[in-house]
């Protein structure tokens, strides 16, 4: 029974445990995606968006202001006679600043200028020398546009293509710098170490045109990109907005942003067991405190429950008021030893005790006092008594002693002790005159008795030490085997 429940309990305990750990584990990281979803992800693209424009300011600026050089546009004008001086003027802008080039195209003679010399003259038939008819066409100063550097190993590069006015305001060529990617290279792999988030770079055609992972950042579409094909013409629609697909068994989270400047789209990725990962941290700990309240839990209701049933049993064997054996204690106590006598033909003796005259001590001093005189009279029977020998409260004031292996005249002589034992005693310290004296009736078993015969002649016997003027023995008188 005792382990019936406590496998209940554990199971109910052990089921309510899972269900709250999982809900919570469910909550907390459903809590996390839907945080890194609307504000993680989105706020790292704006914090992108704003390292990228910062790190284009200063290009802008020195583009600027080579429009303006008064240098560049005199020696324009006065018919490009010094090939050797711009490219001078160029490399000295290129490497005070640490631009990956510095360039001028001029609307006269077409030649391209650049930091380490003239190529060729733009060609209007040419695809890769569109930008400059673009430029020159243009109603604002400038643009950015991100081109492969024909002039260097078609790396890819951001061009600053600022246009050259002369003095009466009119177009005369485009100048500019241009930088290679690496400081967008670093931003990029800063994100993915520090936040395991993957940051790259799409056109507007959907080709990737900076990725941390270089075998990707080759100019592959994402259309062929196993997962996110399938949402790629999505994409492409509608940058700007959050999404979601499979890729290897992973759920990845994507959020977009258009970067105007570069007519980009930047895609911020993070797959969502990383973004969910701290939801498992407090489950370990959660696992552990859980086993432990179960194990304290289960525990305490054992013990809980060996010390209820103790005082059940003790309760169902023990009188409370004396701690002696009850009645059903020693009616079964008595068949056994009478079954035992009959068998081993060993003497048993029983010895009935009835206090004398206990009503007048409940009537004179009260019912307590009574109750402190049967405790003590009980106390003193049992401190008198052999161990082996078994004690019981009768009833009311009466008392009980089996004694197997015992004779009639032991028994009678045990009895006399008892007898003089509590007469010599005084059972209530309170009341020091207060004397208790008790009637004993003996009898032993004998041949074929049944134990209720015995127990009747035993209350016969003291029925007599009662007549005969109490605190006395008196025998049953003995049936011949
Ligand atoms: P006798 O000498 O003939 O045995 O007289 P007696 O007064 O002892 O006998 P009687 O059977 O008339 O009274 C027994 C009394 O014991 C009556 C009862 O109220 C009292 N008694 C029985 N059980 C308890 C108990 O647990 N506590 C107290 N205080 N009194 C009890
Ligand atoms: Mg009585
Ligand atoms: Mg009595």
């Amino acid at each position: 029974m005792r382990g019936r429940l406590l496998s209940v309990v554990a199971l109910v305990l052990a089921v309510a445990f899972i269900g709250t750990t999982v809900t919570s584990y469910h909550v907390t990281r459903d809590a996390l995606k839907q945080s890194v979803v609307e504000t993680e992800l989105p706020l790292t693209g704006d914090t992108i968006y704003s390292e990228i424009q910062a790190d284009l300011v200063q290009p802008i600026f020195i583009s600027s202001q080579m429009a303006n050089d008064t240098f560049l546009r005199d020696w324009i004008l006065s018919g490009e006679t010094d090939p050797e001086a711009m490219t001078r003027y160029l490399e000295s802008v290129r490497s005070k600043y640490g631009f990956f080039t510095a360039f001028f195209v001029s609307e006269f003679s077409r030649d391209y200028y650049h930091f380490s010399g003239v190529t060729k003259a733009v060609d209007e038939n040419d695809p890769r020398d569109e930008w400059f008819f673009r430029v020159r066409g243009m109603t604002s100063d400038y643009e950015i546009n991100v081109d492969p550097n024909q002039q260097q190993d078609d790396k890819t590069t951001i061009f600053i293509n600022y246009r050259v006015y002369d003095y009466q305001n009119r177009f005369i060529g485009v100048t500019g710098v241009g930088m290679d990617l690496d400081t967008m290279g670093q931003i990029i792999n800063r994100y993915r170490s520090d936040f395991s988030r993957t940051v790259y770079f799409i056109d507007q055609t959907g080709n990737v045109t900076l990725h941390p992972n270089r075998e990707i950042s080759y100019r592959k579409n994402i259309n062929a990109i196993p997962g996110i094909s399938d949402i790629a013409n999505t994409i492409l629609k509608n940058p700007g907005e959050s999404f979601e697909f499979q890729q290897d068994d992973e759920t990845i989270l994507l959020n977009t942003r258009y970067i105007p400047e570069l007519e980009w789209i930047l895609m911020v990725e993070q797959s969502e067991s990383d973004a969910t990962k701290a939801a498992g941290r407090g489950i370990t700990l959660n696992v552990i405190i859980g086993l432990v309240a179960i194990l304290v839990t289960g525990l305490a209701i054992f013990l809980a429950i060996a010390r209820f049933q103790n005082r059940l049993e003790e309760m169902a064997t023990t009188d409370p008021l004396t701690g002696l054996n009850n009645r059903q204690v020693f009616d079964i106590a008595l068949r056994h030893a009478v079954e035992r006598a009959k068998r081993t033909k060993q003497p048993l003796s029983i010895i009935i005790i009835d206090l004398d005259h206990f009503k007048l001590i409940n009537d004179r001093h009260g019912h307590l006092t009574g109750d402190e005189v049967l405790k003590s009279s009980a106390n003193l029977l049992k401190a008198s008594v052999r161990t082996s020998d078994i004690l019981a409260r009768w009833g009311g004031e009466e008392f009980v002693l089996l004694m197997e292996n015992c004779t009639q005249e032991a028994a009678l002589e045990a009895a006399n002790t008892l007898r003089r034992k509590l007469s010599e005693s005084t059972p209530v310290n309170t009341l020091k005159a207060l004397k208790q004296t008790a009637s004993f009736g003996v009898a032993t078993l004998a041949g074929n008795e049944q134990p209720e015969a015995l127990m009747d002649r035993a209350d016969r016997a003291l029925y007599k030490a009662k007549h005969d003027g109490r605190n006395c023995v008196r025998a049953a008188t003995p049936i011949p085997n």
